[in-house]
């Protein structure tokens, strides 16, 4: 989706972990998927919108099912994404949110080259109430802010990648009690107003990063 934001772009093990996601969703009741970012080419620091994506192992998944038709690029540019969250943000908005919904998580969660995915903690709660009993894949679904109109995928490092490392594993449980309850503590849905304006990171340039990025700017 979006291809003018030139963000489809994925380490080979990423675009096959898709294909093969896309292959299986329908198994779940769910059309096929509606790939949003995923990395620049080459991979690397962006201007704007994300601080992971860079490595060519992140990608989002939008929420919205696939229409009946290969979608044109005029389609995918202008179509809007679904925003599967109420309005109070306390928990999915029942018009859109489908039984669908969580079978398609539930399909990402529990492959074993995802380490984490990202909701919002609305669609977390959801998930929590209707999971049943099966809920160790809960423990990858990580709540946070926005995620909304889509959800984060991050896959482990691909076999034989030695300059890779893999983030820590997320802390065992099905993540459903205090945990989540703090995302929905006062102080996280309406924290109070900065009272000075914050301060901006500076960009990130390419000497900050490993010297291996280097090689792959570089490259021809
Ligand atoms: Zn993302």
């Amino acid at each position: 989706m979006r291809l003018s934001r030139n963000r489809m772009w994925g380490t080979p093990p990423l675009v096959d972990f898709l294909e093969r996601l896309a292959a299986q969703a329908p198994r779940v009741g769910w059309p096929g998927l509606l790939v949003g970012d995923m990395s620049q080419p080459r991979g690397g620091p962006m201007l704007t919108g994300h601080a992971s994506h860079q490595l060519g192992l992140d990608a989002d998944i939008w929420l919205t099912p696939m229409p009946d038709h290969r979608m044109s690029r005029r389609e995918r540019e202008e179509t809007s994404a679904t925003d599967v969250v109420r309005a109070d943000r306390l928990d999915i908005d029942p018009r859109v949110w489908t039984p669908e919904h969580l079978k398609l998580i539930r399909l990402t969660a529990k492959q074993p080259e995802v380490t984490r995915l990202f909701v919002n903690p609305a669609i977390k709660k959801a998930l929590c109430r209707e999971a049943g009993g099966d809920r160790a894949w809960l423990s990858k679904v990580r709540p946070m802010y926005g995620h909304n109109y889509h959800y984060h995928i991050r896959l482990a490092c691909p076999a034989g990648q030695d300059q890779c490392d893999d983030q820590a594993p997320p802390p065992g449980g099905d993540g459903c009690g205090e945990e989540l309850a703090y995302w929905f503590s006062d102080a996280v849905l309406h924290p109070p107003k900065p009272t000075k304006p914050p301060k901006l990171k500076p960009p990130m340039t390419m000497a900050a990063l490993p010297a291996a990025c280097r090689a792959v700017l570089k490259a021809r």
